[in-house]
């Protein structure tokens, strides 16, 4: 019997969370809930918290936890069920604030599935990555006939390059994940939560991998 229900997927930039996010959602019907997806709505839609975000977007790779925080609280309120993380809890801070999240809403965190992958194996990768405005969904450029400015082969919203997916953003950002987010790992890790999964695998072996993994892990009790 399937009990996962709580899963945080945490890698570097352009690991493939994303589309694994997805597959897991396919599969199961869980959630997904993307931070960087959900600010970049709220930044389009220029709502209030879409406002205060883009004003704290210059100042750092990563936004004020404060923020994050508010942003979750406020895309999660209503939610039920299953549900997947991606991009989020991204520093210690954030993790022990959605620790007492969950408290407050009796979740469990059931699985942290971490993708490896190297700052070389990522770089070219993150060059011809594609997001939908829409739908917040992350393709490649020239995969699956997906092109700048086409449509989202899930939502029709039409795809664009991000701003920040150039080389020099992208070792920052790595750069950064190592810095603030694999802590994490000692943070989830004692608590027998870490799974590591090889980022390079082909994204549908990668899925059966960690479908598996989840199929195969009792509920905490
Ligand atoms: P992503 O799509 O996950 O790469 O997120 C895009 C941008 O949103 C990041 O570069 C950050 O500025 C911000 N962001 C998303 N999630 C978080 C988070 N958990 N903590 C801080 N900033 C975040």
């Amino acid at each position: 019997m399937m009990t996962t229900h709580l899963v945080i997927l945490i890698g570097p930039p352009a690991c493939g969370k994303g589309t694994q996010a997805r597959i897991l959602k396919e599969r199961f019907g869980w959630r997904t809930f993307s931070t960087g997806a959900a600010i970049r709505r709220h930044v389009h839609e220029e709502t209030p918290l879409g406002l205060r975000c883009r004003e704290q977007m210059a100042a750092a790779y990563l936004l004020p936890d404060d923020l994050i925080i508010e942003v979750v609280r406020q895309e999660l309120a209503d939610h039920q069920g299953g549900l997947v993380l991606d991009g989020f809890p991204r520093t210690l801070v954030q993790g022990r604030l959605f620790d007492e999240y969950c408290a407050e809403r009796s979740w469990t965190i059931h699985a942290v599935v971490v993708f490896d992958a190297t700052r070389q194996d990522l770089v070219e990768r993150v060059t011809r990555r594609l997001s939908c405005h829409a739908c917040g969904g992350t393709f490649r450029l020239g995969q699956d006939g997906v092109t700048e400015g086409g449509s989202c082969p899930h939502c029709e919203g039409t795809l664009e390059r991000r701003a920040d997916d150039t080389p020099e953003v992208f070792d920052q950002r790595f750069t950064e994940y190592e810095r603030l987010t694999l802590p994490l790992l000692d943070h989830y890790g004692p608590r027998g939560l870490v799974h590591h999964v090889p980022a390079l695998d082909p994204a549908n072996l990668l899925a059966v991998r960690i479908i598996g993994l989840l199929e195969g892990q009792d509920a905490p009790s």
